[in-house]
């Protein structure tokens, strides 16, 4: 199994630490005068293990103390994902709520939507397939919901009613081929059309026994939106909400700048494919290197094509931004299935939706709307050129 890719959220070279306690580490920018308000905590840095898009977070010198004086950043193990929380806020008191508060409500969410937990809602809606509807929240209808309609859009290339498949091939165990026949046996669960959602009656059912519906892939989009508006509530002005691939921003940093996100390299671990400035935007990654397993020379990984119920093969990796995590996220997925062209085609003709996808082949597709903002690192960039 690939581990993630490596320790990402790295502290940059600039900051030094300026005091160890038990788990938390206090960094600060060393050219600064000793500012107790501009403080950068981190907490187990030394185990940190990130997925594959990460923040540059810039000198906080140029600060306003007029306008905003505290930055923080925690970073917490939430039991899905790592999770970093950035906020700005007028006072650090502010700032802390703003980051428990974000916090919390991954941990609230996670407790209704993940599915290794097993009194979840969903993992409670998953054990009543075949049997009855589930009374669940507002938060569990809108992701499913917000699923069904993504599954349209991208053509039934989002699904998420590939949970059997995706626990056949063992991606949160221990990984395995299944055969043929076994996935064959499995289609008949992925059938869309037996996930009612009735948001009257605020219930989910599953009509076929054995179904299981799978959040995973547009889920840490929405926690992060979520995470957001609990972050404003609680007094920040400003911050980044990152749950593995999934960041979502909003506001300025202090010194008025947008928040800088870089994109993993699918294929050369620790190196940069592109730079992009995100302002009040969500960025989502899907890759094949993220979880994978290799046998015979072919690589295995987690994102299954729902038409064959293998490892969909079009791309290495898909970055989607939008306004809202849970577009960006569920995007992310099904545009990964979908291909590089025929997801472009799709990107193009969405409002406000923008991508870079790298082909099977290495080579780097922009959106038309993106084309004026994405830096790509050198090498990339040159490499794209040569290319037909
Ligand atoms: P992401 O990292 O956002 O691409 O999500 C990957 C996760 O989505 C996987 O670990 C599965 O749980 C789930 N998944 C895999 N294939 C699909 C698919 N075709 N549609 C929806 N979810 C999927
Ligand atoms: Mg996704």
């Amino acid at each position: 199994m690939g581990a993630g890719a490596g320790a990402l959220f790295g502290i940059p070279g600039w900051l030094r630490p300026m005091s160890v306690g038990v788990d938390t580490l206090t960094y600060m920018d060393p050219s600064l005068p000793l500012r107790q308000d501009i403080v950068w905590f981190r907490e187990h840095v030394a185990d940190l293990n990130v997925a594959h898009v990460w923040i540059h977070l810039p000198r906080a010198a140029a600060t306003d103390p007029e306008v905003l004086h505290a930055v923080d950043r925690f970073q917490s193990e939430i039991e899905s994902a790592p999770a970093v929380i950035t906020a700005v806020g007028p006072t650090t008191p502010d700032v802390n709520e703003a980051i428990n508060a974000g916090f919390e409500e991954i941990k609230r969410l996670e407790q209704l939507l993940s599915t290794w937990i097993a009194e979840s809602e969903l993992s409670r809606v998953n054990a009543a397939a075949g049997q009855k509807p589930v009374l669940v929240s507002p938060e569990t209808m809108t992701v499913v919901r917000r699923s069904l309609q993504i599954a349209e859009v991208t053509e039934g290339a989002f699904n998420i009613a590939v949970g059997p498949a995706v626990a056949a091939w063992g991606v949160s165990a221990e990984p395995r081929i299944p055969t043929t026949q076994e996935l064959e046996s499995l289609k008949p669960l992925m059938d869309l059309h037996a996930v009612h959602a009735d948001v009257l009656e605020r219930t989910i059912y599953l009509e076929k026994a054995g179904m299981r519906i799978d959040v995973g892939g547009i889920g840490k989009g929405y926690a992060a939106d979520q995470a957001v508006m609990a972050m404003k509530k609680a007094g920040a002005v400003a911050g980044v909400v990152a749950l593995s691939g999934d960041i979502k921003t909003f506001g300025h940093l202090p010194d008025g700048k947008t928040f800088p996100v870089a994109i993993q390299h699918p294929r050369k671990e620790g190196a940069l494919l592109a730079e992009i400035d995100l302002q009040d935007e969500a960025i989502s990654t899907a890759g094949d290197y993220e979880r994978f397993f290799e046998k015979n020379g072919i690589r295995y990984h987690h994102i299954l094509d729902p038409r064959t119920l293998q490892p969909a093969r079009g791309c290495q990796s898909v970055s989607v931004i939008a306004k809202e995590g849970i577009w960006a996220d569920g995007l992310d997925t099904g545009i990964f299935v979908l291909g590089a062209d025929r997801g472009m085609e799709l990107i193009e003709q969405l409002d406000d939706v923008e991508a870079i996808i790298v082909d099977q082949e290495g080579k780097v597709h922009i959106s038309s709307g993106l084309r004026h903002r994405v830096r790509l690192s050198a090498e990339v960039d040159r490499h794209n050129r040569e290319q037909p």
